[in-house]
């Protein structure tokens, strides 16, 4: 099999939420949906076959510099095109963020599992059909009836407990909202969730990611006396030192690292380092699946667990080739005024469906099982 064409189609469609200056996604008021544009990689092959993916990065690099790392290449050398991809990174970080990676990367393995005729969590070697998913809000907001208040978050968390929901995940207020961020306000949403959901629901937190040595404390300590699970990426995590020094000072089980860059080379030196009780990666923070494998297998190797960051069809996949740790299936961002249920235009079904109990079920359909409603992007297509 070769790889004859590499191409991106752009579509408009109406977007539920907005992002603020620093880059958060919120929940558009309902008289303020707008039109935004979503994008689709797709890679063809000379026997039918062609491979895609939703929503990559720096489209023009895929389809201008990187095509002879694809044209006339055997598909199915995920690893080799991977590799050479990732070598190519070394010089180009600008224009070849991991992001590229990982679009090419999961159109690649949506190739293999049509050419393999089994879904993609098959093909790696299935764990498990369905996966446990928390509920994950979006980030804090000044909106009446969002996620203004901690009786808000403590409201919200019920409702998602009675959606089916196993866990719950909190991502609280982060600048530039007024009053931003504050240790004291996390613990006052979390201790309200707590109160509302009970003493044994699973609950986890995601504050802002900027905090001193002292307010990580602070926060960790708070939150381990509710009992909390894990806590995310409350530094920076370029300095690692400072979540060695974290994990030694509180008992409560720091997951990370999320948005480091460095694929499973930085996950090693973390657990090496002693800077993690939990390890975090996701196929959008390190490149692909290809590499999301490689640090599942590095945490297992390690006794420690993986969790999943993001939704999304190729961490599903991922989830469904693990057996155990990697407890949930991140399932948002979700807010009040969302309806995360509802399928995208682009699409004819979810790619994550939630059953009443909390279980998202992985498609049996070969490859990553996008079920794409071609009708709807032809006809929003942009040049
Ligand atoms: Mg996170």
């Amino acid at each position: 099999m070769k790889v004859t064409d590499v191409k991106i189609t752009r579509f408009t469609y109406m977007s539920q939420s907005i992002r603020d200056t620093d880059g958060h996604g919120h929940a558009a008021p309902k008289d303020q949906a707008h039109e935004a544009v979503q994008n689709v990689l797709t890679i063809e092959t000379d026997e039918g076959i062609s491979g895609h993916y939703f929503g990559a990065a720096n489209p023009g690099t895929i389809t201008g510099e990187w095509r002879e790392y694809l044209v006339g290449k055997d598909p199915l050398y995920r690893e080799m095109i991977w590799h050479n991809l990732k070598n190519r990174q070394r010089s180009h970080k600008p224009t070849m963020a991991d992001r590229v990676l990982t679009a090419v990367d999961l159109a690649l393995w949506d190739i293999g599992g049509k050419a393999a005729g089994m879904p993609v969590h098959k093909l790696l070697g299935a764990a498990r059909d369905k996966v446990p998913a928390y509920a994950s809000t979006m980030v804090g907001d000044d909106v009446p009836g969002g996620l203004d208040t901690p009786e808000a978050y403590a409201r919200y968390a019920i409702q998602c407990k009675e959606r089916g929901y196993p866990a719950f995940k909190l991502h609280t207020w982060q600048p530039p909202l007024e009053g931003a961020p504050s240790v004291k306000r996390d613990i006052a949403a979390c201790a309200a969730v707590r109160e509302a959901v009970g003493p044994d629901y699973p609950l986890m937190l995601d504050p802002y990611h900027n905090y001193s040595r002292l307010e990580a404390l602070e926060l960790a300590n708070g939150i381990y006396e509710l009992g909390y699970l894990w806590m995310e990426e409350p530094m920076d995590e370029h300095n690692m030192s400072s979540y060695v020094w974290l994990c030694e000072q509180t008992k409560l089980p720091i997951c990370g690292p999320e948005t480091a860059e460095g694929k499973m080379y930085v996950r090693a030196e973390w657990i090496k380092a002693g800077a993690c009780d939990m390890v975090r990666s996701g196929c959008g923070d390190v490149g692909g699946l290809t590499p999301l494998m490689k640090c599942v297998h590095l945490a297992e190797a390690f006794g420690m667990h993986l969790e999943v960051h993001s939704p999304g069809v190729g961490n599903l996949h991922a989830l469904g080739a693990m057996v155990s740790p990697g407890l949930y299936y991140e399932r948002g961002l979700l807010h009040p005024f969302v309806d995360y249920d509802a399928t995208p235009p682009w699409l004819n079904e979810p790619v994550d469906p939630m059953d009443s109990e909390g279980f998202v079920h992985i498609s049996q359909n070969p490859g990553l099982g996008l079920n794409i409603n071609w009708d709807y992007i032809h006809s929003h297509k942009v040049d």
